[in-house]
């Protein structure tokens, strides 16, 4: 049992706090909308009011925020956790945010003598809600084996693959084959409606064959009924496509489809989807299709 602040009770952040305190945690949680405290306090956590008296004292530090932004500002804000903080705290970041982001946090909290993880996701609300998610940790062995307890509440699948940064590129590529897939299968639905076939049939046959996938397992009914509540924004994924292109052109490799994806992500928030699933990537492709 550990004492955890919490920091981030959004769509992920609510669940996954409520399977900390679930598996004995004590948890205190703070978010700038009182609905994920609230969420925490009646699964048996405590509100805080703000990020220093969530984390005082803590032996494990959260943060589950949408942007860098908002980590940069709870991690070295007035009161951030970097001040906060008590010195050998274990500090989860489970944003998705840039790599150099990630390094920088870590840098300065070692420093201070905190130990530090960027510990990206994936599941989507669904893998944060059924405690599944898969975790892709950057940092050192041994802070990554102490916060085993941590991923076993909120995941099924975690790896350790790199130092600071290594979860964050590991999420990029994850980003690029999430929205890729979404495009393709919005293109399946919409060369399917258009020819006149049963598309729903027609993607129950295909996700029994080689093109089958988790997406289309859990959007896949969602999609054919244009029900695009988030779940993940388009918004978010926009964001997570600009660290895929940027990390890309660090590295100096050519990157073709993640390009694409990219730009028809682009295209979605310029038409007004920002803040739908990222499954409204069939609207986009509607309206290239005039329909
Ligand atoms: P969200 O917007 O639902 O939740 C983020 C929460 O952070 C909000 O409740 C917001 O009020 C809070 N917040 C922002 N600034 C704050 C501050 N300064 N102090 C306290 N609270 C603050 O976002 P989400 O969908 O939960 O995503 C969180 C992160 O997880 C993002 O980086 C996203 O890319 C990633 N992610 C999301 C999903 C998904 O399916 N939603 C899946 C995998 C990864």
């Amino acid at each position: 049992m550990s004492t955890i602040g919490f920091v981030g009770l959004g769509i992920m952040g609510a669940p996954m706090a409520r399977h900390l305190v679930a598996a004995g945690h004590e948890v205190t949680g703070h978010d700038l909308s009182p609905r994920g405290v609230d969420a925490l306090v009646a699964a048996g956590g405590h509100a805080a009011s703000g990020v220093a008296e969530a984390v005082a004292g803590a032996e494990v530090v959260i943060t589950m925020l949408p942007q860098d932004e908002h980590v940069e500002e709870v991690f070295f804000g007035p009161g951030g956790i970097l001040e906060s903080a008590k010195p050998g705290a274990l500090y989860i970041d489970f944003s998705t945010i840039r790599p150099e982001t990630s390094q920088r946090v870590a840098a300065a909290g070692r420093e201070r003598g905190l130990r530090v993880l960027d510990a990206p996701v994936s599941g989507g609300e669904k893998g944060a809600v059924d405690a599944v998610l898969s975790i892709m940790v950057g940092g050192a062995r041994e802070d990554f084996d102490a916060a085993r307890p941590v991923f076993e509440a909120v995941g099924r699948t975690f790896e350790l693959v790199g130092g600071s940064g290594a979860g964050q590129y590991v999420k990029a590529a994850n980003q690029l084959i999430v929205g890729g897939t979404f495009g393709l299968v919005a293109e399946a639905i919409v060369l399917m409606e258009a020819a006149g076939v049963d598309a729903r049939a027609g993607l129950d046959v295909i996700a029994g064959g080689l093109a089958a996938s988790r997406i289309l397992d859990l959007k896949r009914g969602s999609m054919l009924a244009r029900s695009f509540e988030p779940g993940f924004r388009i918004d978010l994924h926009h964001k997570d496509m600009g660290i895929a292109t940027a990390a890309a052109r660090s590295a100096d490799v050519a990157l073709p489809m993640t390009g694409l994806v990219a730009s028809l992500i682009a295209a979605a928030r310029s038409r007004g989807y920002g803040s739908l699933d990222h499954s409204a990537l069939l609207k986009v492709v509607e309206d290239l299709s005039g329909r």
